[in-house]
């Protein structure tokens, strides 16, 4: 399959190539040259395959021939080595919880994927690829796990110190093997000039070949789809319509959806939920595109004022508002009432929802007052509610109990090489490696 620039559809680039590239230089996003549609019967027998074979079809619609099918087959396997349970919270409500992986967020699937996909897209070359990543916490927990000890590539985080959680600190300082982490005295801006600069230095790129593993890139999308497809695999009635509810940010999540829906998937349509945060959900309102700064809260991952995804949704429904609205309908909610619904959940379904899971699902209780009323609406629980511990503790005045991997974490040693906010040591470091 071949990949375009959603700023340039007639020029064409290798799968290879996009996926390495990550961002195509006319600052467009990449996207498939044809998104292709699985067959009728492969919906139809869904219920005979597993997670990991639905994996399996999607990705090789993506792949195939660039890859062979055995090692499309050993990627998925390895990736997608954790369930996407779908939960029923009372009659017609679903929570897919997509966060059974290794750092506990969704972010995982995509990452895992990447990650082992590049690794074998760099298998014959003689060099090592090092991965170059700042991380405001979230993404380079994700991004580290998903490489860590994958042949060939390393990868060095920066992060700024102080400003990311103490658990978030620990799941990238306490990997080691081929993770290092870099812990930058500045900002998470900082962090991101300091890693641009790199990019841009020719001395650097002789000794090193250099990647980003961006949030954008297409092989983290692809994977994201998977999931839309299992949730339709487990669910029981397959005739009532169903809804998607997708808490979002970047919109990687729910541009993924647009894709399965478009592979043939029979669903009704998306919820775009959002916090204050929230110029999709105006768009599809007023008609106007108007992104704006970001607004700190207390769902953070999805913070996000100019989400970058827009351009793949907006290029998929040929920049008409109308033809989005047919598919996707928005809503955002303040931190009041994403802190309620979490109480409301809890003691009328015993069920704890992280702050972006709530989201979520008051996007599917508004969307619900108008759908017809055997619909059936699916939400994206994407982090486990103990990744934002505090604000559970304070909203619902309780202790959750840590899962193994995460408690375990706390008495690792953490390892760090402490650095200021300057490109020059960045590049005296990685030159004296
Ligand atoms: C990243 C993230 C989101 C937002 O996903 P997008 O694909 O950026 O819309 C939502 N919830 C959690 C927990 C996240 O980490």
């Amino acid at each position: 399959m071949r990949f375009y620039s959603t700023n340039s559809p007639s020029t064409f680039t290798s799968l290879g190539e996009a996926i390495m590239k990550s961002l195509p230089e006319d600052n467009g996003l990449f996207m498939p040259e044809t998104i292709p549609a699985l067959s009728p019967e492969f919906f139809k027998n869904i219920e005979r395959s597993t997670f990991s074979e639905i994996a399996f079809e999607v990705a090789k619609q993506y792949l195939s021939p660039d890859l062979s099918l055995e090692d499309i087959r050993k990627i998925t396997d390895d990736a997608i080595n954790f369930p996407v349970p779908l939960v029923e919270l009372e009659e017609g409500t679903f929570m897919l919880e997509l966060f059974h992986g290794p750092t506990l967020a969704f972010k995982d699937v995509g990452a895992r994927f990447m990650s082992r996909t590049m690794a074998l897209l760099n298998k014959n070359q003689s060099k090592k690829l090092t991965i170059l990543v700042a991380t405001s916490g979230d993404t380079g927990s994700a991004v580290a796990n998903g490489f860590y000890k994958v042949d060939g590539i390393e990868v060095i985080i920066l992060y700024p110190s102080g400003k990311v959680s103490p658990l978030q600190e620990k799941q990238l300082t306490t990997l080691g093997e081929n993770i290092t982490a870099l812990e930058i005295n500045g900002t998470f801006d900082d962090c991101q000039r300091m890693v641009k600069q790199a990019f841009l230095d020719t001395t650097l790129r002789e000794k090193y070949r250099l990647s980003s593993a961006n949030s954008i890139n297409i092989a983290r999308l692809i994977p994201q789809s998977f999931y839309y497809i299992d949730a339709y695999r487990q669910l029981k009635d397959k005739t009532s319509p169903f809804y998607f509810s997708i808490p979002s940010g970047n919109f990687g999540n729910l541009t993924a959806g647009l894709l399965a829906k478009r592979m043939g998937l029979p669903v009704s349509g998306f919820i775009a939920s959002t916090n204050v945060n929230n110029s999709v959900p105006r768009y599809l309102t007023s008609g106007e595109y108007q992104p704006t700064n970001t607004i700190a809260t207390i769902s953070n991952a999805m913070d996000v004022g100019a989400p970058s995804n827009f351009a793949r949704m907006n290029h998929l429904y040929h920049e008409s508002v109308n033809e989005m609205r047919n598919d996707i309908t928005g809503y955002f909610f303040d931190d009041d009432a994403t802190r309620a619904e979490m109480v409301n959940t809890y003691s009328h379904n015993r069920y704890i929802l992280d702050p972006h899971g709530a989201v979520g699902l008051l996007g599917w209780k508004e969307f619900k007052k108008s759908a017809p009323s055997n619909s059936q609406g699916i939400v994206l629980e994407t982090a486990h509610p103990t990744k934002f511990i505090d604000v559970v503790k304070e909203t619902l005045g309780i202790e959750p109990e840590i899962p193994k991997a995460l408690a375990d974490l706390i008495n690792l040693e953490k390892k760090s090489i402490v650095m200021g906010p300057d490109y020059e040591g960045l590049k005296a470091f990685l030159m004296s490696r």
